[in-house]
């Protein structure tokens, strides 16, 4: 049965990064018995200009018929100074809460080609190979009450709320666990239990859960630990699971290791896998528009994409091997380009991954 895709380029480098992953989708539709229909919409600063809103009631009702979305990337500094409930963000966390999106899989995967482009030494990051599963709708991010109080002093107070159900906890702590049996099962949940009451709860859930998977090997960490030990140490680990905030600032950490933000794909899943895959970097204003941005996380973006909502592990494989040729052709967008190597453009690398098919 004919699957269907939602495409939103969203703002900045979104346009020219998904333009690559749909050319890459099209060569798959045409050779290799893909049956999908592509459907683009606006979503972000893009949709705020066309429809005064960053996500328009008919394009959440499209994603929520669609059986996967694939989104480049959102904002820009044209945005910034408007009302928070409009700015171009807020349609990616009305996505992410309409469609249940709780489950943010995040791989910190380093191609061994661009193991000299991590700022750390490639002998600590050669091999390098990190699932990081983060809970996605709920936690700080999403806590009520929140805002910002007068104090009765006249002095003004911000404020957030920090809680997880025990429901929400079990979830992801499943979704991990699952992905740990599919690698190299070892799993290590990331929480602040010494101090915060919601992350001791995590804990044991996390542990109880765990009793279902008695073959994954399952490690606590606290999440300062875990900040330091990414540096010092990152192929300790396998699968780390953890709380909205926490595996936000983690991700972005983990990404860095491996050289470059443009080769970081993402999916966000909800209870039945279907998702939404985005890169892990946002819409980089500062080169937007030039085809200089890396597409290379949006094209691994779409693999996973087939990986995990539609049921194509063979074409997911198919992707992740050509980019990889790709690298071993000496290719390179700037952001991990060095000397030596041939400096391509957004599409001239979207180009060489078809030909690599
Ligand atoms: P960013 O990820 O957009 O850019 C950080 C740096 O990385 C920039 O120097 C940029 O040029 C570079 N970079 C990012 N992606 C690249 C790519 N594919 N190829 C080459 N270089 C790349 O983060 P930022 O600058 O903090 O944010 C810019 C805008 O993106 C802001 O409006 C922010 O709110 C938004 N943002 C969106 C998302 C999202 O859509 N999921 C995520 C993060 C930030």
């Amino acid at each position: 049965m004919t699957q269907e895709v939602l495409i939103l380029p969203g703002d900045g480098i979104g346009p020219e990064i998904t333009a690559e992953a749909v050319k890459v989708l099209e060569a798959l539709k045409q050779n290799d018995n893909l049956d999908i229909t592509m459907t683009h919409d606006l979503v972000g600063g893009a949709a705020y200009d066309a429809h005064g809103v960053p996500l328009a009631e008919e394009t959440l009702e499209k994603a929520k018929q669609s059986d996967a979305i694939l989104l480049g990337a959102v904002g820009g500094y044209q945005w910034e100074s408007l009302d928070i409930s409009v700015r171009p963000e807020k349609g990616l966390l009305a996505l992410r809460s309409n469609l249940e999106l709780f489950a943010n899989l995040r791989p910190a995967y380093l191609f061994p080609q661009l193991a000299d482009a991590s700022t750390l030494k490639p002998e600590v990051v050669a091999g390098l190979d990190i699932l990081i599963v983060r809970e996605l709708t709920g936690g700080i991010y999403f806590g009520q009450p929140r805002g910002i109080r007068t104090l009765e002093n006249g002095e003004r107070q911000g404020y957030n709320t920090y809680v997880y159900s025990e429901s929400e906890i079990k979830r992801i702590a499943h979704v991990a666990f699952e992905a740990a049996m599919k690698r190299n099962k070892k799993l290590c949940s990331v929480d602040k239990a010494n101090v915060l009451e919601v992350t001791e709860m995590w804990r044991e859930i996390v542990d109880e859960v765990a009793k279902e998977y008695p073959e994954v090997e399952v490690q606590h960490m606290y999440v300062d630990n875990a900040a330091m030990q990414l540096v010092l140490n990152p192929k300790q680990f396998d699968v780390m699971v953890t709380g909205n905030m926490f595996g936000d600032i983690l991700s972005d950490e983990a990404s860095m290791l491996t050289g470059s933000i443009g080769m970081l794909a993402s999916a966000s899943l909800d209870a039945n896998n279907k998702g939404m895959y985005e890169p892990s970097h946002g819409s980089a204003p500062d080169i937007a528009g030039q085809n200089i941005a890396n597409p290379l996380a949006t094209i691994l973006s779409a693999a996973m994409m087939l990986r995990y909502s539609l049921n194509r592990e063979d074409l997911a494989l198919k992707i992740e091997a050509a980019v990889s040729k790709v690298l071993d052709q000496g290719l390179r967008t700037g952001d991990i380009w060095s000397e030596g190597l041939t400096k391509v453009s957004t599409s001239e690398m979207g180009d060489a991954v078809v030909a690599s098919l």
